[in-house]
């Protein structure tokens, strides 16, 4: 605890010490006489392209509209400044900021900052991406519990060289739960209006190994439940009952998701969605088709009596061809984009497991909130990845709270039929692991569950080049030692045109 206090003073006593120059330096621009940091809240990086990027921050404290200076540089001192200028803080956004910076040289390191009055932020780290790199670095993440533990997987992301963090839900908790060891408290009710979602929110950001991540590596964000509610499915609340309340509950925490992410700024749409399926390339070498399975799903299978996800057992609804994980328009974008895809690898990031998990509970129980409680929506996913265009698929996800990797298969009632893909399910980065009763002895009832770990929290590291991916999954040696270090629980490899795992 001394440990972070002191990091904490070190870090504000750069920040005064930038603050000074910048003061010097930059013009004077109309602003607030300000008592506090407006940038509390660090900065952070997203959506990266071969020209460019989102640029976010965050000014707090404020009640009036507010235009901050912005400043990006090759280096790290800002001498060689390759753009600067102003961009809006609105009020009624909280004071957020998604700039989203075009026109940049491809494969180059970038520092920026933001100015309001005499204060400036910290300096974030980011890059464009190569017009054809060779190779690719990323951390997948999910599932960070602030009570449950310390976000120090983030440190060995940093300490990696991670080129770009996925992280694929659960970014907050909107509560409390289980038993065990916490290592600090929210410290207020389960959020329910906009104000409440914020505050959540710029909690999580006042994490050093959080904000330290954010500002030095780019994002790439999509939500699952917690972000609003446990296990709610597009307008059915899985917790709130009433279907306005809830209504009102899920925008509230969509755009406080929407104001804390390095979004770009259509992703918030009028009438309160998100649109946040969407792709990202790096050259020839890796496609990231980042999916949304939480926005447009159907309720969960056999929910009539009990909301949200459960064990299911003949439940016939499972198999009902008109239930969706993705909703019809989604579908239809990933089938197209994986069949035009000429990329050498088709990562296809969402959210929850995607493999058939067969449970303990009886022959044909299943968890209803995963793949498992959408059967016939996995099978038409299983279609579009099969195609014989789409040149080694792979399957990213959390949820679980356990590290997996399996052999995605055309048909998984049946264990000979094809590997059409390869899945990787990252663990917690910061939270309980998955209920044992469901997990125990899940390799020997499914025999394309190829590793399984429920004991650690941490996250999964792919490192892809044309012909492999190297998966390291990292574990965290503790949740409640500030100072722990992460270490390879597992190291597997995919290669490229034999899907699966040995
Ligand atoms: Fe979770
Ligand atoms: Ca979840």
């Amino acid at each position: 605890m001394i440990g972070r206090r002191q990091l904490l003073t070190g870090a504000a006593a750069l920040a005064a010490s930038r603050f000074i120059a910048a003061a010097q330096a930059a013009p004077a621009n109309r602003a607030p006489r300000l008592t506090h940091d407006p940038f509390a809240l660090g900065v952070a990086s997203g959506e990266p392209t071969s020209d460019g990027f989102v640029l976010w921050t965050r000014a707090v404290g404020l009640t009036e509209d507010v235009r901050l200076g912005y400043e990006i540089a090759s280096d790290e001192n800002f001498r060689a400044i390759v753009r600067s200028g102003r961009v809006d803080a609105p009020a009624g956004r909280g004071g957020a900021v998604h700039l989203e910076v075009p026109g940049l040289p491809p494969g180059r390191p970038y520092f920026y900052r933001f100015h309001l009055g005499d204060a400036v932020s910290r300096v974030g780290r980011t890059a464009t991406v190569a017009v054809n790199p060779e190779r690719l670095r990323l951390a997948l993440t999910s599932c960070q519990h602030w009570e449950h533990g310390w976000f120090s997987a983030y440190r060995d992301m940093i300490e990696q060289g991670v080129d770009a963090v996925l992280q694929v839900g659960d970014y907050i908790y909107e509560k409390s739960f289980g038993s065990g060891p916490n290592v600090r408290a929210f410290g207020t009710p389960d959020p329910q209006t906009l104000g409440d979602y914020r505050a959540r929110h710029a909690l999580y950001r006042t994490d050093p190994d959080l904000a330290a991540a954010h500002a030095a590596m780019p994002f790439i964000v999509a939500l699952d439940d917690h972000e609003v509610e446990n296990d709610y499915a597009g307008v059915h609340g899985g917790v709130t009952a009433d279907p306005a309340a809830f209504l009102r509950r899920r925008t509230a925490a969509w755009q406080a998701y929407f104001e804390h992410m390095p979004l770009g700024p259509s992703t918030w749409r009028r009438g309160g969605s998100l649109q946040l399926f969407r792709r990202f390339r790096w050259g020839r070498l890796a496609t990231v088709h980042m999916l949304d399975t939480r926005q447009y799903r159907s309720v969960q299978a056999c929910s009539d009596e009990k909301r949200g996800g459960q064990v299911v057992r003949d439940c016939d609804a499972v198999a009902d061809p008109g239930a969706t994980m993705l909703g019809a328009r989604q579908e239809a974008w990933l089938d197209d984009g994986l069949a035009r895809e000429r990329g050498n690898w088709s990562l296809v990031a969402q959210q929850t497991l995607f493999s058939r998990l067969a449970l303990p509970q009886g022959p044909d129980a299943r968890w209803s909130d995963m793949w498992d409680g959408y059967e016939a929506a996995r099978s038409r996913a299983l279609g579009s990845l099969g195609r014989p265009t789409v040149r080694n698929a792979v399957v990213l996800g959390g949820d679980v709270h356990s590290f997996w990797l399996n052999n995605v298969l055309a048909d998984f009632e049946d264990p000979r039929s094809k590997i059409v893909a390869s899945e990787v399910v990252t663990s917690c980065l910061a939270s309980r692991n998955g209920p044992a009763a469901l997990f125990d002895g899940a390799r020997s009832r499914n025999p394309h569950i190829r590793h399984h770990d429920n004991a650690h929290a941490g996250y999964a590291l792919l490192d892809v080049v044309p012909e492999r991916i190297d998966v390291d999954l990292r574990a965290v040696a503790s949740l409640v030692e500030p100072a722990a270090r992460c270490f390879s629980l597992e190291r597997r490899s995919i290669e490229a045109g034999r899907p699966g795992f040995a």
